[in-house]
């Protein structure tokens, strides 16, 4: 199969192609007709499976029919994945002008409270610092945010994260969709699922 046969659109579909994707992945071949569906997902993959694309491209793509401040929001465990998802959402999404924060520890607070007042498109964070940034930046709220994903659910949870997932959950609308991914499944993470997900399909590798 092709992006195309997935219900990719032609301009996403040439992204995916300037970057070398000639072909989805199987993770991405699972999902991304799903995620078009409007459908909460749960993704059992590893790191190289292309599972960032899987839930990039299906935000980007809705994206496209109604763009809006704060539009996707993106959760990582680790302040490096966080800047790589961020470099794949800027390179998928360059051809459609899509602006993205990466919002991680570590770092002065005062840049990325700049970077949140020009109202980005998607938020990639770590669950820790995006929570100081809910509690203390002005004018930056979560409550219009159509898609979340947590990504690498099973890595948040064992550097407990998992009081800090709860507390930034109640910034997000009920209304949105919902990605899950994790390359182990436990107790833990069901029942984050289960406290984030709405009906999902499972997809897995
Ligand atoms: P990820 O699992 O999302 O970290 O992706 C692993 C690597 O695969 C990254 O370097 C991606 O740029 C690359 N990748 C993602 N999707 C595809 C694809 N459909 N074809 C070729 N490479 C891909």
């Amino acid at each position: 199969k092709t992006f195309k046969d997935l219900g990719i659109v032609d301009t996403l579909v040439e992204a995916c192609h300037s970057l070398g994707y000639k072909n989805p992945t199987p993770i991405q071949a699972q999902s991304i007709p799903l995620a078009l569906q409007n459908r909460d997902l749960i993704g059992l993959a590893e790191t190289g499976s292309g599972k960032t694309a899987a839930f990039v491209l299906p935000i980007l793509q809705a994206l496209l029919e109604k763009p809006s401040p704060f539009f996707g929001l993106i959760l990582a465990p680790t302040r490096e994945l966080a800047a790589q998802i961020g470099q794949s959402v800027d390179a998928l999404g360059a051809s459609i002008s899509v602006r993205c924060a990466v919002i991680v520890g570590g770092l002065d607070m005062v840049p990325q409270a700049i970077a949140l007042s020009k109202k980005p498109h998607i938020v990639v964070a770590t669950p820790g610092r995006l929570l100081d940034h809910l509690e203390k930046t002005k004018g930056f709220k979560l409550s219009n945010t159509k898609y979340l994903v947590i990504d690498e659910a099973d890595r948040l949870l064992d550097m407990d994260f998992g009081p800090i997932l709860d507390k930034l959950l109640k910034f997000l609308p009920r209304e949105r969709r919902t990605f899950l991914f994790s390359a182990t499944m436990s107790s833990k993470v069901e029942s984050l699922q289960r406290a984030s997900l709405r009906d999902p399909l499972r997809v897995s590798i």
